[in-house]
């Protein structure tokens, strides 16, 4: 992005001449200023995560029995983070353009911070659990990339999946997507219109998602993905790199785009950003009341699968086969796509890097979906496969 503007060509043609001791020599090391705005911002998010007030929200029955408690702050935090990084720019205290100038360090300093954070986890789960709901597969390799722990927590109340998923990862998007914007700003003079649609669609998605925080609570990343590396080092690494890439893109090439196109692919990206929610909302209001509401102006069509957990006690879950939820198992994977195509696109195709998200976001839902197909399968077993036949599309309607 930086180097190479976002190109393959650039880039290959760098590594031909300059060879890979050239690519370490640009490589970004961390610095005391990376790791002193790593640690203001963990800092003042973590703060905010255990002091600012919010209704206590129960999760998801574990698989251990267990049910955590959360505070639903996350609307809060987000409000006070944004009008804070807002309000130290304005008031001249302190520019955002200082963290983009230490992007690569910053991000150099997350890489290797985050896997020593993923040691400690690695460690607590052994010796420390905080839940019943921990345990080792007996493989260190296993163990460390997929987690020990479901609900790890620091004392009783600061729950670090909470931390690092939604706080600091999600947190981090909607702070780097408003620095981009002053950047641009402060180099040109101006925001260019590119920009200005790929930074209010990324905040429209996290706005969208610190709203409907308690109900990301209840999805596979927090009640089922243990706190290891593949969720823990994503979210402080990938959330805060790749996640916010377009953006990045968009700094050192602003595109004018033209009121009509510009506002073709705000409408586009904000309609696939509602369609996302409410499929996340139909089923969470249906679980919620137990099947008791009404889904697309009818009352839903359901299947009630039951289901044995590991200590042997057998429970039931419904399953909503109406709605969004009855064009294919995982429909809401294909607004989330788009949604991310569409706040890449004011980029336009000169290179190809700028797509990278959008790329990699496809092979993990699609990854995402295989997985959770295969664990309800061996959740709900005969209730699974009546619910397959019901709903015969995992992802793309009639395709796949
Ligand atoms: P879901 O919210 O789809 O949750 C999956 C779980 O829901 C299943 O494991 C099952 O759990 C339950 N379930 C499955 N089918 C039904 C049904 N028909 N009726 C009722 N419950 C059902 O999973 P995700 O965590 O994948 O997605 C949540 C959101 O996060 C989505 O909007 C997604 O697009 C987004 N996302 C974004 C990512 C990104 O990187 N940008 C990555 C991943 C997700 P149970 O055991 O309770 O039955």
């Amino acid at each position: 992005m930086v180097h190479a503007d976002g190109s393959v060509s650039q880039t290959w043609n760098f590594l031909k001449q300059h060879g890979l001791q050239g690519f370490i020599e640009i490589w970004p090391r961390p610095t005391a200023t990376a790791w002193k705005i790593i640690f203001v911002y963990g800092v003042f998010e973590a703060a905010l995560q255990l002091f600012v007030p919010g209704k206590r929200i129960e999760g998801p029955i574990s698989p251990t029995g267990n049910q955590p408690a959360y505070k639903a702050n996350g609307m809060a935090a987000y409000f006070v983070t944004l009008v804070t990084y807002i309000s130290l720019w304005w008031f001249g205290i302190f520019n955002p353009t200082v963290v983009y100038d230490h992007l690569g360090e910053i991000f150099s300093a997350l890489i290797f911070g985050s896997l020593v954070f993923c040691i400690f986890l690695y460690i607590k789960g052994h010796v420390a659990p905080s839940s019943t709901d921990s345990g080792s597969s007996g493989n260190l390799i296993i163990d460390f990339y997929w987690g020990m722990e479901l609900y790890p927590r620091i004392g009783k109340n600061f729950d670090i999946k909470v931390f690092t998923n939604c706080r600091f990862g999600m947190m981090s998007w909607a702070v780097l997507a408003v620095t981009y914007c002053i950047k641009q700003y402060e180099v040109n003079g101006k925001v260019s219109d590119s920009m200005l649609v790929n930074t209010t669609l990324m905040l429209v998605y996290v706005t969208k998602f610190f709203w409907w925080e308690a109900g990301y609570w209840n999805t596979m990343d927090i009640a089922h993905d243990r706190a290891g590396f593949y969720i823990c080092w994503g979210c402080l690494v990938w959330v805060p790199s790749v996640y916010t890439s377009p953006g990045m893109y968009l700094v050192n090439h602003p595109v004018n785009l033209g009121t009509q196109l510009a506002l073709y692919i705000l409408v586009a990206g904000i309609l696939c950003i509602y369609i996302n929610y409410d499929c996340d909302r139909q089923r969470q209001e249906f679980r919620r009341t137990n099947g008791k509401c009404i889904v697309w102006g009818k009352a839903p069509s359901k299947i009630e699968a039951t289901y044995t957990t590991t200590s042997g006690e057998t429970k039931t879950s419904l399953l909503l086969t109406s709605g969004w939820w009855s064009l294919s198992r995982h429909f809401h994977y294909v607004p989330e796509i788009l949604a991310a195509f569409f706040w890449t696109v004011p980029a336009l195709f000169n290179h190809l890097l700028p797509y990278f998200y959008v790329v990699f976001l496809t092979i993990l839902l699609f990854d995402r979906a295989k997985r959770d197909d295969d664990r309800c399968r061996s959740k709900y077993g005969k209730y699974w496969k009546l619910y397959c036949s019901k709903v015969p599309y995992k992802i793309i309607p009639g395709i796949h």
